[in-house]
């Protein structure tokens, strides 16, 4: 239900996403792996119009747009597309002046317009699912890397997006906290949740993920299972990065 066309983002006259085309089905959670410099977060980062493309078409559930040299999208289009994802970033960004709660809050009353009983409602019951109940009160310098990250998590879910978008949300965190993070993502991937994660954590790319997406230079050269992908990949280009990294 998410559909990305022949999707280009340049930066100069470098193409950093150079025309890539992905359908995702509800569900599925794919993991996207390649060197640095790759176009992992910047794609990513078009899935969720954060960066917009120069061109392509992208559609998630209802909402389609085209892009186009030139021509903007209209902003209501922007924001309804942008709502659809939730995404998780490596440095946390959460409000470091609003605790726990209060930076689960902000956006379901700015954006969904739900009262503070209803957000605060919200906010407890994420929380919880986190493993996080007793930091509601908590401001994030209060908090541990791991801690502010399922924080982020949870406040990436109160919006009840379609999908989520994680781009190495554990990446500089010690690996046993890299590990808690990796659990609640797997739980939510077992709920049923549409994922796509950028990540070099080549162990849950190959055992949550359904599928996984190699890229190279700004495009996708490979994918499949991910036993297939980290066995026996197709492309000389993946089987390199593959043995440096696994
Ligand atoms: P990493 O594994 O290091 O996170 P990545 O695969 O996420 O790498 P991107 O961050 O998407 O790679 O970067 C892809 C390319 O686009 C790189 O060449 C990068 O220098 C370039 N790039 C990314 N963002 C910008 C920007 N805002 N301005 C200019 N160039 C950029
Ligand atoms: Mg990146």
């Amino acid at each position: 239900f998410l559909n990305a066309e022949r999707i280009v983002k340049r930066f100069g006259e470098h193409r950093a996403i150079d025309d890539v085309s992905l359908a995702v089905g509800r569900g599925e959670v794919i993991s996207v792996i390649g060197p640095s410099g790759a176009g992992k977060s910047t794609f990513l980062r078009c899935l969720n119009l954060l960066e917009l493309p120069d061109s392509g078409a992208l559609s998630i559930g209802d909402e389609e747009i085209e892009f186009a040299e030139g021509s903007a999208p209209a902003r209501a289009q922007v924001a309804r597309l942008r709502r659809q994802a939730g995404m998780v970033f490596q440095s946390f960004n959460l409000f470091p002046h609003l605790t726990a709660a209060q930076n689960i809050e902000l956006a379901q009353k700015r954006v969904l317009g739900r009262s503070a009983d209803e957000a605060r409602e919200r906010a407890r019951s994420l929380l919880d699912r986190v493993g996080l109940a007793a930091k509601a009160d908590a401001y994030p310098s209060q908090c541990s890397g791991g801690q502010q990250q399922r924080i982020a998590i949870a406040r990436a879910l109160a919006m009840d997006p379609e999908l989520m978008l994680f781009d190495e949300p554990t990446s500089g965190l010690d690996p046993e906290v890299g590990a808690e993070i990796l659990a609640v993502m797997r739980e939510l991937a077992d709920s049923g949740m549409t994922m796509l994660i950028a990540t070099h954590e080549m162990e849950f790319a190959r055992h949550v993920s359904n599928r996984v997406i190699v890229m190279v230079d700004g495009a996708i050269v490979e994918q499949g299972q991910p036993e297939q992908i980290m066995t026996e990949p197709k492309s000389p280009r993946v089987g390199r990065f593959l043995s440096a990294v696994l």
